[in-house]
């Protein structure tokens, strides 16, 4: 964050993979506090769900998985376990307020 003195962060997006294993409400929370004291404090947390896609190899389509009880495919009902997305938990985006823009309005 130091190339932008005096800005501040207005709004963190994520995009979570249903399997990334993470609950929303958690990492909200924990958000809160990890960025306490820091130039993220008072931003906001959008966290994008990102569905289980998987590619199956009997009817070589891309399908998105419902259920993450059944991996199989809602065409064919064939067993699927090429991953294709599912798992990210990465920074989309962050949007950024310059101090210096907002003291001339
Ligand atoms: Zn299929």
């Amino acid at each position: 964050m130091a190339p932008y003195p005096g800005a501040r962060v207005k709004e963190v997006r994520l995009r979570v993979g249903a399997l990334a294993s993470v609950v929303e409400d958690s990492l909200q929370f924990c958000y809160g506090i990890a960025t306490e004291g820091t130039p993220l404090e008072g931003s906001k947390l959008v966290v994008n769900a990102v569905p289980v896609v998987m590619r199956c190899e009997s009817c070589s389509a891309d399908v998105e998985i419902a259920s993450l009880q059944s991996f199989r495919c809602p065409r064919c009902n064939a067993p699927v376990s090429n991953l294709l997305q599912g798992r990210e938990l990465e920074i989309e985006s962050i949007e950024i307020e310059e101090a210096e823009e907002t003291v001339k309005k």
